[in-house]
């Protein structure tokens, strides 16, 4: 079970990979540039090369990309789906040139256009990516989301409508499953009764093989509170007990995890990785 965090890029997009290697990862998740910008400008080559050569070196698996929270693939109005649509398309044709195996992505909001809108509405942009030959290295992961307010994607069943529509574009896609955001959107893993319950859902609607990557966090919200507020393992609502039996669990034991877990000071990055290395094995 490879399992990383998401580590900052500050000072350069290579020197992600010397964190997440002293940290002792084996699976790292980055930002692939400033997440809260719109203005688009290309990784140099040179920093691309040395990237990939020091990813190489580290051996991480896997590398997964998040993108721009900014992005809205929902997005009712004309001017931010099309500027939605654009980073999009940028950020996984630089996640290809980085050899990122993943490129993470949330769903956005339609406003009160309703989920039949977001879900058409992100199928076009899907279509459009991949009419420019995109998504055929790097995998494009839709995010399950915490379903505040009008935010699409928290329903396992819609998130697996994309994935089934994605299929006709010959787009690499797949889920990743936040846990925060599952169990604030009313996906309980406490009891074993629960854990089976939500491999179900995943098998039903998306399919156990489309499940590429977990986002292993706790949760500052209640169950079905809607609140995306991450806490550090154990510590949360969802506790030691749920997330230890979802990492152990037969069909889920392998999946790549990464933590997004808070990070006030430089010790709770091995506090976590530590606590899940440790509840790893022990269900
Ligand atoms: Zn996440
Ligand atoms: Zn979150």
């Amino acid at each position: 079970m490879p399992l990383g965090v998401h580590t900052s890029i500050a000072g350069g997009l290579w020197k992600s990979v010397e964190r997440a290697v002293a940290l002792g990862c084996d699976a790292m998740q980055i930002f692939g540039r400033n997440p809260r910008a719109w203005a688009w400008s290309p990784v140099p080559e040179a920093e691309v090369a040395l990237f990939r050569e020091k990813r190489k070196e580290a051996g991480l698996w896997p590398v997964a990309i998040h993108t721009t929270y900014l992005i809205n693939l929902s997005a009712p109005d004309d001017a931010n789906f099309d500027k939605s649509v654009f980073l999009f398309k940028k950020e996984l044709g630089s996640a290809e040139r980085l050899g990122a195996d993943y490129l993470v992505t949330h769903l956005g909001s339609p406003g009160e256009m309703g989920p039949d809108y977001a879900l058409r509405r992100i199928l076009a942009a899907l279509k459009e990516t991949a009419a420019e030959g995109l998504g055929k290295e790097t995998r494009v992961l839709l995010e399950n989301t915490a379903g505040s307010g009008y935010g699409f994607g928290s329903s396992l069943a819609d998130v697996g409508r994309i994935i089934e529509g994605a299929r006709a574009f010959r787009l690499k896609i797949g889920l990743c499953y936040d846990t925060c955001h599952g169990f604030a959107a009313g996906y309980d893993i406490r009891t074993p009764g629960d854990i089976e319950s939500l491999v179900m859902s995943i098998n039903k609607d998306i399919g156990l093989k489309n499940l590429k990557l977990i986002h292993l966090n706790d949760s500052k919200g209640l169950l079905n509170s809607h609140l995306d507020r991450h806490e550090h393992i154990g510590k949360g609502k969802i506790g030691l007990e749920g997330l230890s039996r979802l990492l152990n669990h037969p069909k889920l034991a392998m999946i790549p995890l990464i933590l997004e877990t808070p990070k006030k000071t430089g010790s709770d990055d091995p506090m976590n990785l530590s606590t899940v290395k440790k509840i790893k094995g022990e269900a």
